[in-house]
């Protein structure tokens, strides 16, 4: 691992959030001055396609970046978009039956109003 990435690892890591990669990179700024924007993104793809971190796609807001690459659902709030991790039991053999095929992964959003909104 580079040191942008164990920079990268240990900020996500170390925050309960899920971070777009803005938040990333102005964390990253505080401890490495020098590093760019295209350098964060660029070692974020990289974790992410190595499964050390998750990548997350949430329609209508920027992707998040998660420490955690275990399979596990996420709530998003439809007001504030905060988003809340929700362990929940290994879902590949259901649906690997339920689509009759092997699945590679899975991703699980729910929307609900976090109840700081409510
Ligand atoms: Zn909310
Ligand atoms: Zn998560």
């Amino acid at each position: 691992m580079t040191k942008q990435q164990t920079l990268i690892c240990d900020i996500l890591a170390n925050v309960h959030d899920h971070l777009t990669a803005e938040e990333v990179f102005f964390r990253a700024r505080e401890r490495m001055p020098n590093i760019a924007m295209g350098t964060v993104y660029r070692n974020l793809n990289q974790l992410a396609a190595d499964r050390q971190i998750r990548r997350l796609t949430v329609p209508g807001q920027p992707d998040r970046y998660d420490k955690n690459p275990m399979p596990h659902g996420h709530l998003v709030c439809q007001n504030c978009g905060k988003l809340q991790d929700l362990f929940l039991p290994d879902l590949v053999p259901y649906l690997e039956q339920a689509a009759g095929q092997n699945i590679t992964h899975y991703e699980l959003t729910m929307g609900h109003i976090c109840p700081n909104c409510k």
